[in-house]
């Protein structure tokens, strides 16, 4: 005797998008070079912050309401472009 399941076809649901690639929030580091740098987003004081959970550095930005974790990012590559491991900012340019 076997038993004749009724085959429901069952629905889908749709799912709710766990993980929304196109917001990404972890970046290169220009530092290390590792995919270590996080971006967070503060709408309320309108700051992006960055930092790398490997060597520390850290950035922040002014951002407005349409800025994303990304433009926080390209802001700091903006910013520093090509980092070296050498801290220039130390160096103060003697005008003499
Ligand atoms: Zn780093």
């Amino acid at each position: 005797m076997a038993r004749t399941r009724p085959k429901r076809s069952q629905f889908r649901r749709r799912a709710r998008a766990p993980t929304s690639p196109r917001l990404a929030t972890v970046f290169e580091c220009l530092a290390c070079h590792l995919h270590s740098v996080r971006c967070t987003i503060n709408r309320d004081t309108q700051i992006g912050q960055l930092s790398c959970e490997r060597c520390g550095i850290t950035f922040a930005c002014p951002i407005n309401h349409l800025s994303h974790a990304v433009d926080v990012y390209h802001e700091w590559i903006d910013t520093y472009g090509h980092l070296d491991t050498t801290s220039t900012s130390a160096s103060t340019s003697s005008a003499h």
